[in-house]
């Protein structure tokens, strides 16, 4: 403080614009502005007097409109996965009118009551959907095929995955949440995509005509890693999808939630 207002020229203008403004707000305050401002006096659309006696009790009625807002609605939906909201309604704010009145001894506010409350817009709310279904583990990467081929015995040899026959250019999810650990040609897989979900479990995804994923990236359940073809060892266009468990191939067919 004494630094603030030490005896030097600045010091000098300093107190004197802290001791105008001090004053100011004083007077304010005194005359009961600052009160009427705090309790939104731009909104006021109708006063029943304009001012309140110097001596005695007085009254004043004030009728205001001010926005206000419904409260936001939630709705749990079996539709959608557990981690998945949704806003389907945006909010928008309603007008409401509000009747007070004041009560004034000798000038000076008292008490502060509200007579009345009314909806003139009504506010829409927000409504925000939350998903209750549980998420499978594991999706197909696909989601309109024809199984042209299953897991097993097939030519001598096994077929260890299922070809899931779809135009050339489809779009491939990642089966699960993972990390991609091979992307791009690879022998009789073609182009091909191998995602390891940490847990043991690899999925591969092969005679693909295009990778959008490299090697190291993180992706999750239901995103694009690719887009379907028939390069490899290939007789037509399909995705061939395959889940091992520690190095061990098995169906995915019994697996996966369609
Ligand atoms: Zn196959």
């Amino acid at each position: 403080m004494k630094k603030l207002f030490n005896k030097s020229y600045k010091g000098r203008i300093r107190m004197f614009v802290f001791v105008t403004l001090a004053l100011t707000l004083a007077v304010l305050i005194y005359n009961g502005e600052s009160l009427y401002i705090s309790h939104g006096e731009e909104n006021v659309v109708e006063v029943s007097n304009s001012n309140p006696v110097l001596t005695g009790t007085s009254t004043q009625i004030y009728k205001y409109v001010n926005p206000y807002y419904a409260e936001c609605e939630y709705i749990y939906d079996d539709t959608m996965y557990e981690d998945e909201v949704e806003i389907t309604q945006e909010e928008q704010a309603g007008t409401k009118e509000t009747t007070v009145v004041e009560t004034f001894y000798n000038g000076e506010i008292q008490e502060r009551k509200m007579l009345d409350s009314e909806i003139i817009d009504e506010a829409v709310p927000r409504v925000v959907h939350i998903g209750t279904k549980e998420r499978p583990l594991y999706i197909l990467p696909v989601e309109n095929y024809i199984l042209s081929s299953g897991f097993g015995p097939r030519w001598g040899t096994n077929h260890n995955g299922i070809d899931m026959a779809v135009p050339t250019g489809t779009e491939v999810m990642a089966s699960a949440d993972g990390i991609v650990i091979q992307s791009g040609w690879n022998g009789g897989y073609g182009i091909s995509v191998y995602i390891d979900h940490e847990n043991g479990v690899i999925t591969r995804y092969g005679h693909m005509s295009q990778t959008l994923v490299s090697v190291g990236q993180r992706v999750s359940q239901g995103d694009i890693i690719g887009l379907s073809g028939s390069t490899g060892d290939s007789t037509g266009p399909h995705v061939h999808f395959e889940m091992r468990e520690d190095g061990a191939a098995f169906d995915p067919i019994r697996y996966v939630n369609y």
